[in-house]
C-alpha cells in the first residue's frame, strides 16, 4: 500500500510526500490520495486490495521531514551493559570488565541487546547501523525483526591468538559461501577489531578477501596512545601504516575513532579512501585522546561520519546528542566556533552515511529510498524554527523524533513502536541474568 505524508514541512515549505513500496515515489504538493483517511494497521486484505490504487494519506500538519541518521560505529548489543562499568580507563574498561561479561554472552543475549539498540535508535531518529559484535547471526535475526537497516559485521577477533585466528578465517569463508538472507534492509561485510587483537595474518586475510567478495571492512583505529605505542613498539609502524603494509585499507575501509593520527598517517587515509567514523560521546567518556581533528581530515577530502559506540561507553544511541557533542567538542577544543558548522554535521550523520553505506537514502526526493523522520515541530525545543537543523542538533532533536520511516515502512509513529514492552522487558531480564552468570 502506497503512503502518502500530506502537509509535511520540507526545506521550509509544506510539502506532500508519496512512498510506493520502499522508494519515495513523489514530493510536491497537493499530490492525490484519501483525503481524511489516516493510515492504521489491520486493514482487511478486502480493502486495501479495492483501494490499491490509492494511497493511504497520513496528516503531517505540524511535523518537519528530515533524512534517517546513520550511525556508522556501534556495538548494538552492548546495551545489555548498558551502565554495567563505569569510570574506568580503557584498558582496564576492556580487560577487567567488558571482555568477561561478553565472554558470557549467548546467542539470544545478542539478539535481544541488539532489538534494545534498534529500539533505542529508531526512537531518536536512526535508520541505518554499522554494527561490529559478535554472534553475526543473532544480531542479523534482530535486525530484521527491528525493520531498521543494518550492516552486520563478521569481526575478527582473536585476541592474537594465531590458532583462533585460522579457525575464525575458516568459519568467515564459509559464512560467506553461503551468506543467510534476513531480507533487503540486512547486509554483512567484515571487520577486525584492531590491531591490538585481531593477528596480522587475519588482517591480511580480511584486506584480500574484502577486495574479491567486494565487502566493505570495518576497524577500531588508533583509538588511545596505548595502541598507537604499542603498535610502533611491535611492528615498527603507526597503526594506519601497519594495516596498510597488510592491504587491509582501501575505499571501503571504515576506520572508527581515528584519535590518534599524525600528518602521514592522514595522507595515507586520504589517499586510500578511507572514511573515517568519529564517535564524540565515547572518546570523551573513556578520555582516549586529543580532541578528533575534523578540519585535518577535511582539508584531505576524508569523509567523516558519525557514531556512538557501544552502550557501555556513550550509553545511550540517541545520535542527535553524538551530533551535538561532536560540534562542542570540535569548537572548544580547538579554539574555534566556525568548526564543524551544522550543514556538514547534518551531512556527516545523514547523507554522507548513506552514500557509504549505498541504502539508496538520505534525500528526500522522488527516486531515492523512503527512509526518513518526521520531527513534532511542537516539540518545545523546535521552537521557534530560526534554524531547524539548530534545534535538531543543539536542543534535543532525538526526543522530538515523532515517526521513522525506514525502506517504506513506519517503524514508529506518535512514538510508539510495535513489540517496545517485549523487547525492554526480554532485554532487561536477560542484562540481570549476564551479571548472575
Ligand atoms: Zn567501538
Amino acid at each position: 500500500m502506497a503512503l502518502l505524508f500530506r502537509g509535511v514541512e520540507l526545506g521550509g515549505s509544506p510539502r506532500d510526500i508519496l512512498v510506493e513500496g520502499d522508494r519515495i515515489a513523489a514530493v510536491g504538493e497537493n499530490l492525490s490520495g484519501r483525503p481524511g483517511v489516516t493510515a492504521r494497521r489491520g486493514a482487511s486484505s478486502a480493502t486495501v486490495g479495492r483501494q490499491a490504487a490509492q494511497p493511504e494519506v497520513i496528516d503531517c500538519r505540524g511535523f518537519a521531514a528530515f533524512p534517517t541518521l546513520v550511525n556508522a560505529h556501534a556495538h548494538s548489543a552492548m546495551t545489555l551493559l548498558r551502565g554495567a562499568a563505569e569510570d574506568l580507563e580503557l584498558e582496564t574498561w576492556l580487560n577487567t570488565a567488558i571482555w568477561p561479561l561478553e565472554a558470557k554472552l549467548k546467542s539470544e543475549d545478542i539478539y535481544w541487546g541488539t532489538r534494545l539498540a534498534a529500539l533505542d535508535m529508531i526512537s531518536t531518529g536512526t535508520g541505518f547501523c554499522h554494527d561490529m559484535y559478535l554472534d553475526p547471526i543473532a544480531a542479523a535475526r534482530a535486525a530484521r525483526d527491528s525493520g531498521m537497516r543494518f550492516a552486520i559485521n563478521y569481526a575478527l577477533i582473536d585476541g592474537m591468538d594465531e590458532k583462533k585466528a585460522a579457525a575464525q578465517r575458516t568459519a568467515c569463508e564459509a559464512f560467506f559461501a553461503d551468506p543467510p538472507d534476513f531480507g533487503p534492509t540486512v547486509t554483512f561485510n567484515l571487520a577486525a577489531h584492531s590491531v591490538y587483537a585481531t593477528c596480522a595474518s587475519s588482517l591480511r586475510w580480511l584486506g584480500d578477501f574484502g577486495r574479491e567478495r567486494n565487502l566493505s571492512l570495518h576497524v577500531h583505529l588508533a583509538e588511545t596512545k596505548f595502541e598507537v605505542d604499542s603498535c610502533r613498539a611491535r611492528t615498527g609502524m603507526s597503526p594506519a601504516l601497519y594495516l596498510d603494509s597488510l592491504g587491509f585499507l582501501g575505499p571501503k575501509v571504515f576506520a572508527a575513532h581515528a584519535l590518534w593520527l599524525d600528518e602521514a598517517d592522514r595522507d595515507l587515509l586520504a589517499e586510500r579512501g578511507v572514511r573515517l567514523v568519529h564517535n564524540p560521546a565515547s572518546n570523551m567518556k573513556l578520555a582516549s585522546g586529543p580532541a578528533y581533528d575534523y578540519a585535518a581530515a577535511k582539508r584531505r577530502g576524508i569523509v567523516t561520519l558519525l557514531g556512538t559506540d557501544g552502550s557501555a561507553s556513550n550509553n545511550g544511541l540517541d545520535l542527535f546528542s553524538d551530533m551535538k557533542l561532536a560540534a562542542l567538542l570540535q569548537k572548544q577544543a580547538f579554539g574555534d566556533p566556525t568548526r564543524l558548522p551544522l550543514a556538514e554535521l547534518v551531512a556527516s550523520a545523514t547523507v554522507l552515511g548513506h552514500e557509504a553505506f549505498g541504502d539508496g537514502a538520505g534525500r528526500l526526493e522522488p527516486g531515492a529510498a523512503a527512509d526518513f523522520i518526521l520531527i513534532d515541530l511542537s516539540a518545545p525545543g523546535m521552537v521557534p524554527r530560526h534554524d531547524l537543523a539548530a534545534n535538531l542538533v543543539y536542543a534535543g532533536g532525538g526526543g522530538a523524533v515523532d515517526t521513522l520511516v525506514c525502506a517504506g515502512k513506519v517503524l514508529m509513529r506518535n512514538r510508539k513502536i510495535e513489540g517496545a514492552g517485549e523487547v525492554k522487558a526480554e532485554a532487561a531480564r536477560r542484562a540481570a541474568s549476564i551479571m548472575g552468570r
